[in-house]
């Protein structure tokens, strides 16, 4: 996709605030527990390189991400760090994953067998390394029973030239919750697991960013931190965090054009906006095409710190607003971030799409050029 770089229509990513989200959570780590940035989905939408570049300099040792193609990202770049990927990659890919000491999540014994055969072809051979995925509750990937982890630890093993077993983990799915119900259920699976493995393997992990910020003391060693450290909080706002986040990503432009409106017409696709009176308003580059969603029809952005309504259907590329004033065309506008003594999080945008922040955060589409401060 085109960089919009012509527009004024940007998110500014603060790495300062990234670096302050991963360095106060290291400082509460135990001394043998590393921090991995997770950078799946371009850093949850903040730019994969860039994030890695900040979490690196705040102390972070390695990095997760979801599919293969984003750990070549990093290696390309030149991040020599341990890299694991979390999702199932294809064993095909097994020879490629091993060149460039990517690590593997594995979820089913046949995926041994089949990325064995290709790990023959390959010359040179070298092992691959393989984190096993053990499921506990999530119910997406992994080993469900301590005896099929005892046999697959068996098969690794036998095959020590073609893996190195190197870790393994599992996810909990309510660490984010304020009842700890599911969240106990999920840990004593993840106990009668690791009863069956007297020799674990370099590292044991079961870390999300919620379960690092409130259940702490289930920390192994390594935490797989995603949210936090881009700022957001995983509950919502269900639980506080027990540091300040600082929010990273901002999304700014200008007004493109101003312009008058009588009372009794009409704004965008189908005329769903009738003015009462007569009005300012304002036009702004900025549309679904960018991630910024339909839904968001009734919200509000920032102008001069004053909340200004969108008004009528949000359009591929631009959108409307309603000023208490005229406007000259350049005057900033803030979608996401502070303007005056107001602000706008993802949380807010989340909440009013009936989503989570997340889901906001990697939905701004390659369009929206970033820029780093
Ligand atoms: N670990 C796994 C297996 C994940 O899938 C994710 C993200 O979805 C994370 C860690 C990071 O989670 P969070 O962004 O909530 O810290």
């Amino acid at each position: 996709m085109i960089i919009g770089e012509h527009r004024p229509t940007k998110l500014v990513i603060d790495r300062a605030a990234i670096r302050h989200n991963i360095q106060e959570e290291v400082q509460r780590l135990p001394e043998n527990c590393e921090l991995f940035m997770v950078v799946k989905a371009n850093g949850y939408g903040h730019g994969a390189v860039q994030v890695a570049e900040a979490a690196k300099a705040a102390g972070a040792t390695g990095f997760c991400v979801a599919i293969l193609d984003e750990a070549l990202e990093l290696r390309a770049a030149g991040f020599d760090e341990p890299i694991l990927v979390l999702g199932v990659v294809e064993p095909k890919y097994a020879p490629l994953m091993a060149r460039e000491k990517v690590s593997a999540t594995v979820a089913a014994e046949d995926w041994l067998d089949e990325a064995g055969h290709y790990l023959a072809l390959s010359q040179p051979r070298e092992p691959l390394r393989v984190h096993l995925g053990l499921d506990t509750g999530m119910g997406r990937i992994g080993f469900q029973t301590p005896t099929a982890l005892k046999q697959v630890i068996a098969y690794l093993d036998d095959h020590t030239a073609a893996f190195t077993f190197e870790g393994m983990f599992t996810h909990f799915s309510t660490a984010d919750e304020a009842s700890t119900d599911y969240f106990d259920k999920q840990v004593a699976r993840w106990d009668a697991f690791m009863a069956v493995v007297p020799n674990k393997p370099r590292y044991v992990h079961v870390t999300n960013s919620a379960t690092s910020l409130w259940h702490a003391d289930h920390n192994v060693n390594i935490v797989r931190y995603g949210a936090a450290g881009y700022g957001l909080n995983p509950s919502g706002k269900a639980l506080q965090p027990p540091f300040e986040l600082k929010p990273a990503m901002r999304l700014v432009s200008e007004l493109a054009h101003c312009k008058q409106l009588n009372a009794g017409e009409s704004v965008s696709y189908g005329a769903t906006y009738t003015s009462t009176q007569d009005e300012w308003v304002g036009t702004v580059s900025l549309g679904y095409a960018d991630g910024y969603e339909r839904r968001l029809q009734g919200f509000h952005v920032l102008v001069d710190g004053q909340a200004c309504e969108i008004i009528g259907r949000i359009c591929m590329d631009q959108l409307m607003i309603r000023l208490p004033r005229q406007y000259p065309r350049g005057t900033k506008v803030v979608l996401l971030g502070r303007s005056g003594n107001q602000e706008i999080t993802l949380q807010d945008l989340a909440e009013y799409c009936g989503t989570i922040n997340y889901e906001i955060a990697c939905g701004f589409t390659a369009r929206l050029p970033r820029r780093y401060v």
